[in-house]
């Protein structure tokens, strides 16, 4: 079974700053695409620029897990499409948030949460620790690994407590921050990790690679996508599964739309 996966770039600092631009000629998105199939993966791209950024409702349904990356340019993306993708990850849609995508509005919205840390753009040493042993996410990996110039990023990060830590940081200036998240919202599981600031080569690191494409296999969900997963259906008494009898006042009426 080859899992179709949909790399979503904001695709800004590629076309706008030489140093990103020089350092991913394929475009971030298109170099993570690349690495995708080359492990075996049926990798498309897509973007911000695209119409509906490139998450018809179509392309969602034959995406089996989303990957996600964006930074500066959050808030161009569409309320309704975040809904969208909130929506197919709530009905068992796999996805993946890279590095600055910890403020992208699907994300916020997926954690409910600020999402916030604090940050240096100083080309640090980060040294990424195996904190869940044989993880299927750290399948392949060393017990640590580094990554010679990366963005720090720091705790206290402001998300919900994960389901797994699978990656905790160090960074050559003393901070730490747990840099490799799982959580499950609705039917979708979802990957948070943190490496890949624009300045710097980290999607071309073979480790990176490898905890990207591990975490694709983790999040694809193999069952049919649940097609409405806000439905809220009202269960009258006659359609109890056990006799009962009405009792009490009510407010609503028979056949009724609950509120939202
Ligand atoms: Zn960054």
């Amino acid at each position: 079974m080859t899992i179709r996966v949909t790399v979503w770039g904001e695709n800004v600092h590629e076309q706008k700053n030489k140093i990103v631009a020089g350092i991913y000629p394929l475009t971030m998105h298109g170099t993570i695409a690349k690495a995708l199939k080359a492990a075996g993966h049926d990798a498309t791209t897509v973007t911000l620029q695209d119409a509906e950024h490139g998450l018809t409702a179509e392309k969602l349904a034959e995406t089996d897990v989303l990957v996600w990356w964006g930074h500066c340019a959050h808030s161009d993306v569409d309320d309704a499409i975040v809904e969208r993708v909130c929506d197919a990850v709530w009905g068992g849609m796999g996805v993946i948030f890279l590095h600055s995508a910890h403020f992208s509005k699907p994300f916020k919205r997926l954690m409910g949460a600020p999402c916030n840390l604090s940050w240096r753009e100083a080309g640090e040493r980060e040294r990424l620790w195996v904190t869940s042993r044989q993880h299927p996410i750290a399948a392949g990996l060393p017990d640590h690994f580094e990554l010679e110039y990366e963005e720090m990023y720091g705790e206290p990060f402001g998300v919900p407590e994960p389901l797994e830590t699978v990656f905790i940081s160090w960074f050559a200036g003393g901070e730490v921050f747990r840099s490799g998240l799982t959580y499950k919202r609705g039917a979708g599981n979802i990957f948070y990790f943190r490496p890949g600031h624009e300045t710097y080569p980290t999607y071309h690191d073979a480790n990176v690679q490898t905890v990207i494409s591990n975490a694709v296999k983790w999040a694809y969900n193999p069952n049919k996508r649940i097609m409405n997963p806000n439905h809220a259906p009202n269960a009258p008494v006659e359609t109890a599964l056990e006799p009962i009898v009405e009792r009490g006042p009510r407010l609503h009426q028979d056949g009724e739309e609950g509120y939202r």
